[in-house]
Parts: structure tokens; C-alpha cells; sequence
């Protein structure tokens, strides 16, 4: 499955968060392929129109779809150089598909910076160095070796070298790997690299436990807003202190929580659905009487490819798919309805499989 790394500085508030997490923590019966793992938690999308569409089946089990955040403990400066969990954390993140960068923007002079004070920039920029370095390390030795491979005549080796300049151009000026222009073939040419600055990145700014209805009047918040914009990411404030007390509340005491809050929904699912969205993932349906359900998918992905997320059967003996948008099915108010309309459509392999597609397949076994 996708995952999703946690990563900051020490004692920025990422265990409390990913206690929130784990607490929160989807149905693990639902997800018999996700990890089992004391780093991994495990969370369901939030998404409206499931509820919508089990209002309409009113199917006897509902289940949201998932993806898996893992927690990175154990960067500090020098990482890349092997200091602390240095390397350990650095092949921890190399697995994962998108980082969530906890910042920490709140004050409490009990808890110690560990630079002294609170200063997000700084603290950023101290992560990023250690990946920027990690990653040149890489790239270099891979061009050195691109180099002498290039005397085989393959050209593919001159190509990769560069890519590989251009890359560890932004590198030395402290620029991530994701801020050069590839074409999608330049950036297959060099993906075994598993560039760490290349994978997208969202940062959560973690504020005081009272500034959450308002975490934009917190100047640290401001101060990562405006790095983030440089780099096109996003920001997603948050207060891990109450998402970890917001998670032992459930149905009506969560509700009353929240909005003496002042928040309409948990942090966690605004970081929760910013991070599937980072991802660039879509979501597709399957909407039968026994169990309505949400899936994941890549953007791009065909028919048979999304039949395989529910079973690799469905992938190997696919037949065709009868497909609905969400849209046209709740306009029409039921599968019935949507099917004399003439919006049931039947679609074979070369479906792309659009964000909202509710599906069902026809295979052979
Ligand atoms: P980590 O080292 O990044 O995993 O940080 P922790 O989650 O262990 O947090 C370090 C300390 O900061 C703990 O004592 C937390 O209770 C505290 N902390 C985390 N978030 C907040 C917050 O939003 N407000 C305050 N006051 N303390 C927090």
C-alpha cells in the first residue's frame, strides 16, 4: 500500500501526532495487506460521498478506503553523514511515497528546542540539508558510474549523466530534486535513485493546543506558509496535542469537542486528505447491497489495473466494467434510475479509471 513518512526534528510534537494516528486507527480487519508494525499506522480517507452513497445502497458494511502513515524517528543534523539514526532514517524514507514534515510552531518553554529556540525556517532548512546532502551523494557516485558505462556505446548512459548534472545542479544550490523540470522520461531514466528530495512533500505546522481555531494568527505558522509557497507545497496547520485528545473522543463527545474547538472536522483528516491528495491519488467505488466501499488508486490507471486494488483476479480474468460517475448516480438517485438514463456505461481494458468512477466488474475465474 501508499505510505506516507513523518518526519521532523526532535520534539516537535511527531510522536504525539502519530499516537493520534494509531489511536484513530482504522478496523485493521478491513486491511489484511496493510504492515503490521509498531512505526506504521494505519488510516481511513474521510470522504463524503461513501456516506452519501450509503445512504443510497444502504448496504450492510461500509468501508473507507486506506492508506499507511509510517513514523521516521531520528533525524538530527548530520543525518546524512550517519549521525544519530542517520542512515537508518534516511533508507526509512527512502521507502515511503510522500513526506508529511512536522514543524514545530508552538511555545512551551518546558519542552526543549533542540536548537534553542523555536524557529521553523531553521528547522526546515536543517531537514532539507540533510536530505539535499544524502541525495548529492547519490547522485554522484551514480554519475561517476554512468560515466564509465558510457564507454558500452548505450546511450541511455550519456541521457542519465544529464539528467543526473541537472539534478545535482539544484542540489548544490539547495534546491530539491522535485524543483527540476523532467519530462516523465527523464524522470523514469533516474527513478531507481529513489531521490529522497524528489518525493513530495507537505509540512503540518504543529501550533499551541489554543490557537487552533485561528493557527494562521501564530507567525511561526506564517513564516512556513511563505517557505512552502516557494515550493509549491502545502501547509497544514495543526495542534498534535489535540489531535491526540480529539482521538480518544468518539461520535457525539467528538463532535461537542470539536466545535468548542471551533473547528468543523479533526486536523488529522485535513492532513489526512491533503496527504492523499500529495499522493496523487484518485478514489473509485464499488457499491453493492453487502458492502459499499471506497478504493484507491494512481491517477492514469486502467480498468483491469483498478479491477487488481480489489483482487488480482478481477485483474487477470477482466472482462469489462460497467461504470457510473458518482455525479450522474446521485443525481439519478439509484443504479436503476442511472442504467434507463443510460449512464451505466460499459467500458473494457483501455478505461481510464476517473477519480469518482462507481465500478463493477465482470471477470472470468
Ligand atoms: P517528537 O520528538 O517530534 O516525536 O516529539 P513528541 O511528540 O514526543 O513531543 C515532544 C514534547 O512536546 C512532548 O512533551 C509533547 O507533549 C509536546 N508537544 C507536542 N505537541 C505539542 C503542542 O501542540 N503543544 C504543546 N504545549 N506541547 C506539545
Amino acid at each position: 500500500p501508499l505510505s506516507c513518512g513523518i518526519v521532523g526534528l526532535p520534539n516537535v510534537g511527531k510522536s504525539t501526532l502519530f499516537n493520534a494516528i494509531t489511536q484513530a486507527g482504522a478496523e485493521s480487519a478491513n486491511y489484511p495487506f496493510c504492515t503490521i508494525d509498531p512505526n506504521v499506522g494505519v488510516v481511513e480517507v474521510p470522504d463524503l460521498r461513501l456516506d452519501k452513497l450509503t445512504e443510497m445502497v444502504t448496504p450492510n458494511k461500509t468501508v473507507p478506503t486506506a492508506f499507511e502513515f509510517i513514523d521516521i524517528a531520528g533525524i538530527v543534523k548530520g543525518a546524512s553523514k550517519g549521525e544519530g539514526l542517520g542512515n537508518k532514517f534516511l533508507a526509512n524514507i527512502r521507502e515511503v511515497d510522500a513526506i508529511v514534515h512536522v514543524v514545530r510552531c508552538f511555545q512551551d518553554d518546558n519542552i526543549t528546542h533542540v536548537s534553542g529556540k523555536v524557529d521553523p525556517l531553521s528547522d526546515i532548512q536543517t531537514i532539507n540539508l540533510e536530505l539535499v546532502l544524502a541525495d548529492l551523494e547519490s547522485v554522484e557516485k551514480r554519475i561517476d558510474r554512468s560515466r564509465k558505462n558510457m564507454k558500452s556505446g548505450d546511450k541511455k548512459y550519456a541521457q542519465e549523466v544529464e539528467v543526473l548534472e541537472r539534478v545535482k545542479e539544484a542540489l548544490y544550490a539547495d534546491k530539491p530534486a522535485r524543483s527540476v523540470d523532467l519530462s516523465d522520461d527523464e524522470r523514469l531514466l533516474i527513478r531507481e535513485l529513489h531521490l529522497l528530495t524528489m518525493k513530495p512533500v507537505l509540512y503540518a505546522a504543529n501550533v499551541s493546543e489554543n490557537e487552533v481555531a485561528d493557527a494562521d494568527s501564530n507567525p511561526y505558522v506564517k513564516i512556513v506558509r511563505e517557505f512552502a509557497a516557494d515550493e509549491n507545497a502545502e501547509v497544514v496547520p495543526i495542534s498534535a496535542k489535540v489531535e491526540a485528545e480529539i482521538a480518544e473522543l468518539e461520535g457525539e463527545d467528538k463532535e461537542m469537542f470539536l466545535e468548542e474547538l471551533g473547528l468543523d472536522e479533526s486536523g488529522l483528516n485535513r492532513l489526512i486528505r491533503a496527504a492523499y491528495k500529495l499522493l496523487g491519488l484518485y478514489t473509485y467505488f464499488t457499491a453493492g447491497v453487502q458492502e459499499v466501499r471506497a478504493w484507491t488508486i494512481r491517477k492514469g490507471m486502467k480498468a483491469p489495473q483498478a479491477a487488481g486494488v480489489i483482487h488480482t483476479d478481477f485483474e487477470r480474468g477482466f472482462i469489462r466494467a460497467e461504470v457510473v460517475s458518482y455525479e450522474d448516480l446521485v443525481a439519478a438517485g439509484s443504479m436503476n434510475a442511472a442504467k434507463e438514463k443510460g449512464q451505466l456505461r460499459l467500458e473494457g481494458k483501455e478505461y481510464v479509471v476517473q477519480d469518482g468512477d462507481v465500478m463493477h466488474f465482470r471477470f472470468n475465474v
